[in-house]
C-alpha cells in the first residue's frame, strides 16, 4: 500500500516537471507572435524577458523590428511588463528606453517575478503569458506560476553567463519533446 502511494507520488512529480519543461509554444523570434494568436488564446498581457528575447544577451541594441512588434501589440491592447533574471543596471536602461516597467534579478525558474507582473498588469492568470528563451527560467516560471509560456528560439547563440550556457545544454531534449508531439515552429 505505501510502495503504491510512494509510486503514484514519484509519478506525479515526474510528470509535473515534464508538464512544465515542455514548451506549449515555439516561436522563430518575438516578432512572430502576432495579435491574432494573441486573441485566439484569450492572452490580453505579455511578461517579456529581456536577454536573447528583446535584445541579444546584454545589449542595449533594439532592433527596428523588435521596436515596431512592440508598437503593433500596444496598438492591439496588449499590456507589456518586464521581468528579468538579469541586473538593474542592465534592464533599467532597456526597460526605460521602450517605455515598460520592469523587474530585476527575479530568479526566474522561481514564480515571484511573475507575481509582481501580474500585480502591476491586472490581469487574471490565464490572460497573460511568459515570454522567454530559457526552458529552466521562462518556461519553468511559467509553468510553476499556471501561465503559458510563449517559449522562444534564442535572439542570438551567444550567452554571457556561465549558468545559462550550462543550462543550455538541457534545452534541446525539451525543445524536441514539443515537435515530437506535433508542435509547430510559429514563424
Ligand atoms: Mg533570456
Amino acid at each position: 500500500m505505501q510502495a503504491r502511494v510512494l509510486r503514484g507520488s514519484a509519478l506525479f512529480v515526474l510528470r509535473s516537471c515534464i508538464m512544465i519543461l515542455t514548451p506549449e509554444f515555439i516561436f522563430r523570434k518575438v516578432e512572430a507572435i502576432r495579435p491574432e494568436f494573441l486573441a485566439r488564446q484569450g492572452i490580453k498581457a505579455l511578461v517579456l524577458d529581456v536577454d536573447n528575447t528583446l535584445t541579444a544577451d546584454n545589449s542595449q541594441v533594439l532592433e527596428e523590428s523588435v521596436q515596431a512588434w512592440l508598437q503593433e501589440m500596444r496598438d492591439a491592447g496588449i499590456s507589456l511588463t518586464i521581468v528579468s533574471n538579469n541586473t538593474a543596471k542592465r534592464v533599467r536602461p532597456f526597460a526605460e528606453r521602450i517605455g515598460l516597467a520592469w523587474v530585476s534579478m527575479a530568479c526566474k525558474p522561481l514564480p515571484l517575478g511573475l507575481m509582481v507582473a501580474r500585480h502591476r498588469l491586472g490581469v487574471r492568470k490565464p490572460q497573460m503569458a511568459m515570454v522567454g528563451d530559457q526552458i529552466f527560467a521562462d518556461r519553468m516560471a511559467a509553468g510553476l506560476y499556471g501561465i503559458p509560456c510563449l517559449f522562444l528560439l534564442p535572439r542570438t547563440p551567444h550567452d554571457k553567463a556561465r549558468s545559462v550556457k550550462i543550462k543550455r545544454k538541457f534545452e534541446p531534449r525539451w525543445i524536441k519533446r514539443y515537435f515530437e508531439k506535433g508542435g509547430k515552429l510559429y514563424e
